[in-house]
This record gives C-alpha cells, structure tokens and sequence, in this order.
C-alpha cells in the first residue's frame, strides 16, 4: 500500500486532518475552516501538493532538507538496512555498525576534539542530554553548584521540557510551567527590533557584556554553561552585529563555564562552512545536532562532546539514553547523507556559489516599500517588514499580523517563507541554483507587493505610536 490514502480527494484529507491530527505550533480551531496544504512529493527544492501546485520550498521542509528532495540513495541505503537490522539498543554495552560508523564520521567533522557522540532522535532531545549532562560534568568535578544554564531571550533549542526552557520564547513557556529551575536568559543581538538609538556595533557590544554581568551577579561558580545558536534561526535568522561574537568569545575563554553550540541548524553546511561556529572562530564545548545531520531523511539528533568533557563523563554511568540513541537505519542513512554532501562537495557550493548568488538578491529586497534590513548569512536568510523604514518602526497592528498576510501571499504564489512576527526567513535547500534562487526572489517579490497592496487597503501601514 504505497499511498496509504492518497487516492482520496484533497477536502478530505483536510477534513480527516483537522479531525484527528493535533497539529505542532498551529492554531488547531483554523484547520476546520481552512484545511491544512498536504504535501505530497519533492525532487531537489521544489514540493507538490495535492492539488498539484508546484512549490518552492525555501525553508528546506523545517531548516533541514539541505541535499534536497528525492535523493534515492538515501532511501536504498534505509531499505537495505532495515532488512539487515532494522533496530537494536546501544545500551548496556552493545553498539552496530551504523552507529559506529556515524560517530568516527562526525569526530573527524567536527572541529577541535569534539570527538564523541551522544545521540539522541532529534535535536530537542539532544539539548536535554545536554542539560543533563554539563550538570553531570561539574557534579563529577566537585563542584556540584554549578548548575545554571545561560541562554537568550527568543533563542529556539526544542520543544521538550529542557529544550523549550533553554530556549527564550515566552509563549512558549506560558504554557505548562517553564522555565525549569536554573536557566538565565539574557537578551538577544536583534538590533532592528531592540537597537534603540545605539548603532549596531554598540548594541552588538552590549548585549554580549550581558553574559558577563549574568555570570557576575549569579557567581561564576553557580554557572555550569551558556549556550546559543551561532545565527538565531526560529527566533527570525537574527544575525547579529561583527562586534558581538569577539566580546562573547573572550568572556566564555576568561571564565570558567561551558559553551554549548546549538548547531541544529547552523551544522551541515548552512553557513557554507560545516559547521556555524567555524563561520565564527568558536570552539564550543558541545554542539547540538540534528536536521541537516540527516538531511531530514530519518528522525536523528546528537551532542557532539568535547574529550575534556567525555573523559568525565567515562568516569561513572550517566543514566540517561533513549531508546532509538544511534537507531541504526538513521544512522545510515545519515552517513549516506554526509558521503552525499562530501562527494557533491555540497559545503562548497553554499560559500563559493549558492550564497554569494543569493546574498547579491536577497540584499536587493531592501529596496522593496515594505522590507526595511535584510539579513543573509550563507544560505539562511530574513527580511524585517516595516511601515516606516527610517525609524525602523514596528506595525502598529498585532505583532504578526503583516508577516501572516505576506505569507499567505507566498503560499499563494507556491513559495514557502515563513515568517516569525514580522520579519520573513528563508533557508532553501543547499543544493539550491542560481536560476532557482532567481525564482525564489521573484515570487518573494511579487509576494511582498501583493502584501503591501492589502496593507495599504487594510489601513495596516501604520507605524507603532
Ligand atoms: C529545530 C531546533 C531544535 C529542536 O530540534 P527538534 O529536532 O525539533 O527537536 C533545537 N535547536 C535549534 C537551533 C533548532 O532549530
């Protein structure tokens, strides 16, 4: 039965959907009066829907897709080891071949000594382990105080109970008691919305001395680690000020805490470096991955460890694991994954091709009405709408509300953009090509002049008093 049910009309689906799906960070009461889009297929950056609309998904499924769709290798390689094993545990001192494979794999990737791996399903997962362990590390090194965990406000790490409270989003954590105890968060380098009157470069400096001043007030021996996204990436692709990074490297070299990566999105190439702290100069103690890790193939996430950290870790049983940590049909598929892009020299074609094309357009937006800075770092972008770009105004109208408009305007135009309150991110597919990237910018475009015609007619260009 290989379309389970895709004989059947397009309503309902939506009806079947809206009746029995909960659906992850949707509105679920919207989904009865207007179905939800059902995908159906893909081949490189394009999807197809139900209704047969040829899409262009420049957001790479959710930040991970990036060798594209369709890509058979991978599921040759799933077939074939199912049928060999299609599942055993790496508890209790057992491992398989698929596991160990991928570990000796990302140990030669990644930078530095980060050579272990504890892997998780997904990425939320991982930054739990992550939780867990770092608390562990400094329990283990007779100092069991140091158990706060920094991070930024509007900083995306997961949607478990550890990942959604390392990460700063406030609906987020309105719902269900978080955070949990000993995490700080402190602001965010999003110049546009939060600058004020400094200049970038001064803001970019005060918001990195907020760690240091956090590490102060709270003792440097109450802070286990402080961990971070290299490029935001769910928070809007908030890339922040040249001068922020340098002042958070050297307090994180000064003082005596940890520094987590959170690479989900930044790894495997988004950047056009493998990984987002090497775009950066960062050595991070542990980064988080999933996503690009699998191109999305198969659910897989991880910490990749440094040895400073493993070597304690060695030194008694950490009980923690989950039940599919290093599923050996993930794990080959995501080695398949990895020859893929070495192979293509897909990492390549992001720095040297793909990026430098699409910064030269996606930096032209800013000459649209309704687009005030546009953001790019390799092959993840956004633009911030505004209704008065000299003063950077925010919309008088609901947080939101014109971001949702321009991407209803996208879909409309078989373009997925999303937006996160008014500001539209992108991050296609890394096998994304010049002539794709010109189709991307032009429905962008056309997209935005749509959304400002409604704006205008709506009364809604309208600067926050
Ligand atoms: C998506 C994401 C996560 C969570 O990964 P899941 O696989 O959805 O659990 C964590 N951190 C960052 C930076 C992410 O973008």
């Amino acid at each position: 039965m290989p379309h389970i049910l895709n004989h059947l009309p397009t309503e309902e689906l939506q009806a079947l959907d809206a009746a029995h799906h909960l659906h992850p960070f949707t509105a679920q009461g919207g989904l009865t009066t207007k179905g939800a889009r059902v995908i159906k297929s893909g081949e490189g950056v394009w999807l197809t829907d139900s209704e047969g609309h040829r899409i262009l998904d420049a957001m790479a499924g959710l930040w991970c897709v990036n060798i594209g769709y369709g890509r058979n290798e991978l599921a040759d390689v799933a077939a074939r080891q199912m049928k060999e094993l299609p599942y055993y545990n790496t508890f209790f001192q057992t491992t398989h071949v698929p596991a160990i494979a991928l570990s000796a794999k990302l140990a030669e990737l990644a930078p530095g000594d980060l050579n272990h791996v504890f892997f998780a399903g997904s990425g939320s997962e991982a930054n739990d382990t992550n939780i867990r362990a770092v608390r562990h590390y400094w329990s283990m090194m007779g100092k069991p105080e140091k158990q706060v965990i920094i991070s930024r406000r509007n900083a995306y790490h997961g949607s478990t109970l550890g990942g959604a409270s390392l990460g700063g989003m406030i609906p987020m954590h309105e719902q269900g008691g978080l955070p949990i105890p000993n995490i700080h968060h402190i602001g965010q380098p999003n110049w546009w919305a939060e600058g004020g009157e400094m200049t970038p470069e001064e803001f970019g400096l005060a918001r990195a001395r907020e760690l240091e001043e956090a590490v102060d007030e709270m003792g440097e021996d109450k802070v286990a680690a402080f961990i971070a996204e290299p490029f935001q990436g769910a928070g809007g692709v908030i890339i922040p000020p040249d001068s922020y990074w340098p002042v958070l490297k050297r307090i994180l070299d000064e003082r005596d805490i940890l520094f987590i990566a959170d690479e989900v999105i930044c790894g495997f190439g988004r950047t056009g470096n493998w990984f987002g702290s090497q775009a950066l100069g960062l050595q991070p103690d542990i980064m988080t991955i999933a996503k690009g890790l699998s191109s999305g193939y198969q659910p897989i996430g991880g910490s990749l460890v440094s040895s400073k950290i493993a070597n304690v870790l060695a030194e008694d049983e950490f009980n923690h694991g989950y039940t599919y940590s290093g599923h050996p049909v993930a794990s080959a598929v995501a080695l398949e994954n990895l020859r893929i892009m070495e192979e293509e020299r897909i990492v390549d074609h992001v720095r040297d091709v793909a990026a430098p094309y699409m910064r030269e357009k996606w930096e032209s937006l800013t000459e649209h009405p309704l687009v005030g800075e546009a953001k790019i770092v390799g092959l993840m972008g956004s633009i911030a709408l505004t209704p008065e770009k000299a003063s950077r105004a925010a919309f008088a109208a609901a947080p939101g509300t014109a971001g949702f408009i321009t991407r209803e305007r996208c879909f409309a135009n078989n373009l997925i953009m999303r937006h996160v309150a008014d500001r539209m991110i992108i991050a296609p597919p890394l096998v994304i090509t010049p002539d794709e990237i010109d189709v991307l910018v032009a429905r962008a475009w056309k997209s935005l002049d749509e959304a400002h015609q409604r704006l205008k007619d709506e009364g809604l260009m309208v600067a926050k008093g």
